[in-house]
Formats: C-alpha cells, structure tokens, sequence
C-alpha cells in the first residue's frame, strides 16, 4: 500500500494506511495482552463532600505493556472500541470491578461503559451476569456513560437505561457538559448522577465565569434531584468552593489518586478503624 504516493486515487494516503496498520497492530496487541493478564483495574476513590467519607470508587482500567510499560486508556480505549475489542474488554472490567466491590463493606462502585458496548443488546445480560457472579447488590453499581450513547439512537439508548434501571442499578451521565445536548437528555433519561468535566471543575479558579458555570450545574442537579459529583478536583481553592455551593461528591488528584484494589480495601479499614 505504501508504494501509492500523494495524487493517486482510490486508496488511502500513505499516511492514513500507517495510521491504520499502527491501530492494526495495537488492536493485535490487546487482544493478546487480554488473553495474556497484562490488563488491571485501578479505583478512584468518590467522596462525600460535606462527611469526606468514600461513597464509591470509579473503576478506571490499565494496561501494563511488557515492552512499553503502562499506556494510557485514552490510546487503547479508542482503539479497542474501533476494533470490536471492546466488548470483551469492558466486560471483563465490569466483572472485575463487581467482584472487588463485593469485598469491599457497603461501597458502590462506577463502572465506565462504551458507547459501542451500548450497540449490543447483550449489555444487559453481561452486567446482570456480572452482578450475580460476584453477588454484589445492583444498587451498589453505577454505570457512567457519556451522553455520544444518547445521541447515536435515542430509542434503543432508552430501552438499555430502562432495562438497566430495571436491574436496580444507578446511572450516572459522564462528563456532563462537554457534548451537545446534554440538558435535552438529563431529563429524558432516567439518570441518577451527573459528573461535571473536569474542564469546569478547572474553571473555578481559571475564569471569572467558572464558578457561575458550576453552580448553574448544581442547581440543575438539585432541580431535577440528581446527586453531582466533580471530576478533577486538584485544590483546595476548587474544593472549598464546592463544599460551599453544595456539591454533594468530590473526586480527585487532590483527594486521592486512582489505585489498585487492595489500597482500597486499606482505606476502608483505617476509616472503619479511626
Ligand atoms: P473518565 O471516565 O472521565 O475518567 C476520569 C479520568 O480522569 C481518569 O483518567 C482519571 O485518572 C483522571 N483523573 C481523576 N482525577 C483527576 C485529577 O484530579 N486531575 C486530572 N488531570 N485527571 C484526573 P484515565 O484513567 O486515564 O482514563 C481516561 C479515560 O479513559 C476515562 O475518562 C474514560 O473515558 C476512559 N476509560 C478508563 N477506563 C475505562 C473503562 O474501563 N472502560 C471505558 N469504556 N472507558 C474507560
Ligand atoms: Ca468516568
Ligand atoms: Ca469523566
Ligand atoms: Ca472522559
């Protein structure tokens, strides 16, 4: 394909077909690092703002490359969505992040879930699935979807939520904000979290209009009776203003960073204890 230089048509230009040998190639590397245990999961901790107590973890998962160390979701993630990789993977993080939930006294646990996973009817079976081999009670899992879900086909996208709703498990809109018609969809859709982009929660202290932007949020979320969790809290400067405008969960560098499992088994057990 390479010998097909500028100007000649009906291929691709040598520079897209790299692109798309390099995504090739990853995609074969995932799959080998799923049948080889190179993937983990790491948990942020979300906190009750007002009690700064743990509500719940967001399950946020890794991948430790024998040659190139630790690469980012955000290079994999897109790839494997593109590659139909990501249903094996979302699914085995969905099952992983229940089990460790189940250890774990009383904690809920978020879960983030592809707009591709949500093409697949077989959504609902493999969280009940997941669900019931880890006997975790579904009120103790969330699932975080952005709103591109919504946007792709609105009927189907409700039939999941509702089916998802239906297991008894909590909904939360992810990245609030940074889509297109987010406001449309939050009262259509039966959502019970609303997570503000970290891009506002920086705001606070970057822009004058910042904090306005947050708080017109929080108003929505108390409105229409949905718990708002901040994404990206990194100073204090961003968490006092939280604290004051009543956002009810906090997560962040500045409060804790995401880790492995038993860190936050840990955790629990020092609060319990103190
Ligand atoms: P996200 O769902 O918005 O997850 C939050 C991201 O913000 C995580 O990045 C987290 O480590 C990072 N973060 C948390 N607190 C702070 C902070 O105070 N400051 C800054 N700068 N960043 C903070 P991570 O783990 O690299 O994940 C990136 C994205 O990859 C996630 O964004 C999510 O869209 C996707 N992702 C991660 N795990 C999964 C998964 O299991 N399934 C799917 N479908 N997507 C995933
Ligand atoms: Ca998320
Ligand atoms: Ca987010
Ligand atoms: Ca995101």
């Amino acid at each position: 394909v390479k010998q097909h230089r500028r100007g000649s048509y009906g291929f691709f230009s040598p520079e897209i077909s790299d692109q798309l040998m390099a995504q090739r190639a990853l995609a074969d590397d995932i799959r080998r690092g799923l049948a080889a245990g190179e993937f983990f999961v790491e948990y942020q901790p979300r906190f009750d703002t007002r009690e700064r107590t743990i509500r719940s973890v967001e399950a946020l998962v890794r991948w430790s490359h024998p040659q190139r160390g630790r690469i980012s979701p955000a290079e994999f993630i897109p790839v494997a969505e593109r590659c139909g990789l990501i249903g094996a993977l979302g699914g085995w993080v969905l099952r992983t992040a229940c089990a460790a939930a189940a250890a774990w006294p009383g904690i809920g646990v978020s879960v983030n879930v592809s707009p591709i996973q949500f093409r697949d009817d077989g959504l609902l079976g493999v969280v009940a699935e997941a669900l019931a081999a880890a006997g975790l009670a579904p009120e103790r899992l969330e699932i975080e979807i952005t709103e591109g879900v919504l946007l792709e086909d609105a009927e189907r996208a409700r039939r999941l939520l509702d089916g998802l709703k239906g297991l008894g498990v909590r909904l939360a809109m992810d990245d609030f904000g940074t889509g297109y018609s987010s406001l449309i969809y939050l009262h259509n859709f039966p959502f019970d979290v609303i997570k503000i982009d970290r891009q506002f929660v920086a705001d606070i202290e970057h822009r004058q209009s910042g904090r306005a932007v947050v708080q017109a949020i929080l108003s929505l979320g108390r409105a229409l009776g949905l718990s708002v969790t901040a994404e990206g809290v990194e100073t204090i400067g961003q968490l006092a203003a939280l604290t004051i405008d009543q956002c009810s969960e906090v997560q962040g560098f500045l409060l804790a960073k995401p880790m492995p499992g038993g860190h936050i088994a840990a955790l629990l057990a020092q609060a319990g204890a103190a």
